[in-house]
């Protein structure tokens, strides 16, 4: 393992700006978010905790075009980007936002695999920075992970005070490392400390949820059109959970033309929203507490039946960013027990 000190960093990421597009915690839009480092400080260290919208947008684009196209005649050209082959590494990424790129990985590369997202994740290279300082909305330890987990990451750094501690996880970033210059040999010492800093990072999440006890009472509440009534009533519909929850994928695609000439986007949708789903016929789900329903089963219930895995990390987004403090753990801990309720029309 090796080391090195904070006042470093920018070293670090000044190399391997040499071959990656380096994007660091940033607040410059006045939204936290990943952003291209100018490639000045490391400044960011001081006030990261984590970024507001989930670095998924690397990979899943807010709005992205697919294609452009022209009217020819009777017939359109296509016009296709090349494959994407910038090299990105997101740099202090949290290891609930490595995992949740994890598990909608599984979505983009099952049935269809979808070129653009995976020729971004396969040109990427993850820098984990565990967390010291974890929200009071985390519960990543409910959903088998921590707040120094690095499972889904090449590298992982751990904050030892004046110093991180740089773990090699996978042969990319084994590699990486291995032609960096400016990182010292840790000590046995060192490495001590970090178990010690890991430890008390785990213990200070204390938000905790049931995960065996929703494995049984979401499906058994499905119907039960009371309870979502009543955890959906304060809802307003806004979206702001699911585009800034990291394993929300929903999207929408549009065709725009002027005068012969269009493209074809790509753009993040919400099953919030009272329009999503608008199928030529009907929106299946039109009253909000079917909304709010589909959102919390399709984490908890329908996407392990898919991929066996809950796709919710714990990393409290949905719960600090809901203008009316809307709970998921509030909704999942006051699930009923008991029989399956069915429907009251
Ligand atoms: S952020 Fe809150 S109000 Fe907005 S859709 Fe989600 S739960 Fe509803
Ligand atoms: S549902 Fe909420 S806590 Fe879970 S991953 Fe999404 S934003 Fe994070």
């Amino acid at each position: 393992m090796k080391k090195i000190k904070k006042q470093d960093i920018a070293k670090l990421l000044s190399q391997w700006q040499k071959d990656f597009t380096v994007f660091v915690p940033s607040k410059e839009s006045g939204t936290a978010e990943m952003a291209v480092w100018d490639g000045k400080d490391a400044g960011f260290l001081d006030w990261y905790r984590n970024t507001v919208v989930p670095p998924k947008a690397n990979f899943l684009q807010n709005m992205e075009k697919l294609f452009g196209f022209r009217k020819e005649g009777g017939s359109f050209k296509l016009e296709t980007p090349p494959p994407e082959t910038r090299k990105q590494l997101i740099f202090g990424i949290r290891p609930c936002d490595a995992r949740a790129i994890a598990i909608i990985d599984m979505v983009f590369k099952d049935a269809y695999e979808d070129k653009y997202y995976l020729s971004r994740r396969q040109n990427s290279l993850l820098i984990g920075m565990g967390c010291v300082k974890p929200y009071d909305s985390c519960f990543c330890t409910s959903l088998g992970l921590g707040p120094a987990e690095a499972a889904d990451v090449d590298i992982m750094l751990t904050d030892t005070g004046d110093e991180y501690l740089i773990e090699e996880i996978t042969a990319k970033g084994k590699e990486l490392l291995a032609k960096t210059s400016g990182a010292e040999t840790a000590s046995q010492t060192d490495e001590n400390k970090a178990v010690a800093v890991k430890q008390a990072a785990y213990n200070k999440v204390t938000r905790k949820i049931d995960t065996k006890q929703i494995k049984q009472r979401l499906p058994d509440a499905f119907e039960n059109k009371e309870f979502w009534e009543g955890v959906s009533a304060k809802c307003v519909s806004c979206g702001i959970c699911t585009f800034l929850c990291p394993t929300c994928y929903c999207f929408d695609i549009n065709d725009e033309m002027l005068k012969g000439d269009g493209a074809r986007y790509r753009n993040w949708d919400s099953c919030s929203f009272p329009v999503y789903t608008k199928m030529p016929a009907e929106n299946p789900r039109e009253e909000k507490w079917k909304r709010v329903r589909q959102k919390v089963n399709h984490k908890y219930d329908f996407y392990p039946r898919l991929f066996n895995v809950i796709a919710c990390t714990g990393c409290g987004r949905c719960i600090r960013q809901c203008p009316v403090n809307w709970d998921i753990t509030q909704t999942l801990s006051g699930l009923p027990a008991g029989a399956p309720v069915t429907e009251k029309k």
